[in-house]
C-alpha cells in the first residue's frame, strides 16, 4: 500500500518481514526541480510482530551525528536481530541536508516547527505531514536525533519534553534514563510548538529526542554516546533483540543528569552588536554573578568591552557557535540541575489550574 500525504509519497512496503531500503519522494516544482522528485531515504527492517520503532534524523539539515546513527542501524541490523520493526529515516528534510542548512532552501521552513504538517502547504509542511500521518501512527516509540547544528553547541543530552499527561511524562523519563546520555534537558510543555515530539505524542508514540554536540561538525564522542543510547532504547522497547544490542556494543546506561531548560534556565543574550569572547566553556558549572563573556564593539578600538554576567547558578549547557552577534542573539544557556523531588513534581503537572 502506497504511503501518501499531499505531494509526498513512498511505495516502500513497511509491513512484510525483511529488510528493504527505499525512499519517500517530495514533488516540488521550481526551476531546479521542474522535472524531478526530491527523494529522501526510508528503510524498514522487520523481524517479528513485536513493537515498531521510528528512528529519524536530518530533521535539521546541518546536524550529522543522528544521520550517521540511522544509516548505521540500517547497515548493521538484519531481520533476525529484531523482535519487531524498525523504520528508519536518516534525512527527513533532504532539501535542508543537501543545502547544509538547518532549514529548507525551498521555502525557508524549519521542519521541527512544521508539525503536524499540511497537505499542499509547501515542501516542509508536506514532509512533516507525511511523517505525522504515514509513519508516526505505525510506531510504538519514536526517536528524533538532533545536534546543535552550525549555530550552537550542546551538551550531549536527551530532551525530556513534558506533556500534560503524567503517565506520558513518566514514560519519557524512562526513555531518557535508558538512553543514558550524560544529561537530560527537561523542557516545558509546548516550548516549541510544531515540533516532532508533540506530534509523536499526539499519535500515541512514546517519544525521545536528543542533542548530540553541535557546531555543524561530527563529534566522535557525541556520535558514540548517541549510538549506544539508541541501541539501549530499541532493546528496552522490545524492538531489538538483546543479543543484537550487545553485539553492537549496547551496555548498561550511564546515569543521566537532569537539567532544567524551563523557567529556571538562564539565557544570556547580547544587547549590542559586536565580537563576543567566551570566558567559560560548555559543561562548566557557573555561579550567579560570574562573568561569562566580553562583547567588543567591532569598529571602536577604544571602546571598553561590555561584560555579560550569569544571573543564576547552573551548568553551561548550550553555547553559541558564531562570534559575531547582534542584539537578541543568545550567547549561552545556563541550566540548573533538577533534584529528583522537583523532577517528580514536574512530571506530575497536568497544566490544569
Ligand atoms: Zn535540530
Amino acid at each position: 500500500m502506497a504511503l501518501n500525504f499531499g505531494t509526498v509519497s513512498s511505495g516502500l512496503d513497511l509491513e512484510t518481514t525483511g529488510k528493504r531500503g527505499g525512499n519517500f519522494g517530495l514533488a516540488h516544482s521550481d526551476n531546479r526541480f521542474a522535472f524531478s522528485t526530491i527523494q529522501s531515504p526510508l528503510g524498514v527492517i522487520r523481524g517479528g510482530d513485536g513493537p515498531t520503532a521510528l528512528v529519524c534524523a536530518g530533521n535539521h539539515g546541518d546536524e550529522y551525528e543522528g544521520q550517521i546513527i540511522v544509516r548505521r542501524l540500517f547497515e548493521m541490523l538484519e531481520p533476525d536481530d529484531l523482535a519487531g520493526r524498525l523504520i528508519l529515516a536518516p534525512a527527513l528534510n533532504m532539501p535542508a541536508v543537501q543545502a547544509i542548512s538547518r532549514t529548507s532552501p525551498l521555502d525557508g521552513g524549519n521542519l521541527n516547527r512544521s508539525f503536524p504538517g499540511q497537505a499542499y502547504g509547501g515542501p516542509t509542511r508536506e514532509i512533516a505531514g507525511f511523517v505525522a500521518t504515514q509513519l508516526m501512527p505505525l510506531a510504538d516509540v519514536a526517536v528524533d536525533l538532533h545536534s546543535g547544528g552550525s549555530g550552537s553547541d550542546y551538551l550531549d543530552c536527551a530532551y525530556l519534553c513534558l506533556s500534560n499527561d503524567p503517565a506520558r511524562n513518566a514514560q519519557t523519563r524512562d526513555l531518557a534514563t535508558v538512553m543514558g546520555l550524560a544529561n537530560t534537558m527537561v523542557v516545558p510543555p509546548s516550548d516549541t510548538p510544531g515540533d516532532f515530539d508533540g506530534s509523536a505524542h499526539a499519535a500515541g508514540c512514546a517519544m525521545i529526542s536528543c542533542e548530540l554536540g553541535g557546531e555543524g561538525k561530527v563529534s566522535l564522542r557525541a556520535l558514540e554516546a548517541g549510538w549506544h543510547g539508541v541501541l539501549r532504547i530499541l532493546a528496552h522497547s522490545g524492538v531489538l533483540n538483546a543479543a543484537a544490542a550487545q553485539r553492537l556494543g549496547a551496555d548498561t546506561p550511564p546515569k543521566t543528569r537532569f537539567l532544567d531548560l524551563g523557567a529556571e534556565a538562564d539565557t544570556i543574550t547580547a544587547q549590542s552588536h559586536g565580537l563576543i569572547e567566551p570566558m567559560v566553556q560548555i559543561g562548566a558549572p557557573i555561579t550567579a554573578g560570574q562573568p561569562v563573556a566580553r562583547l567588543r564593539n567591532l569598529h571602536d578600538l577604544a571602546a571598553a568591552p561590555d561584560t555579560l554576567f550569569a544571573a543564576k547558578d547552573g551548568i553551561l549547557a548550550i553555547l553559541r557557535a558564531g562570534a559575531i552577534v547582534a542584539p537578541g542573539d543568545h550567547f549561552c544557556v545556563i541550566c540548573p540541575e533538577i533534584s529528583d523531588a522537583r523532577l517528580d513534581a514536574l512530571l506530575q503537572q497536568t497544566g490544569q489550574p
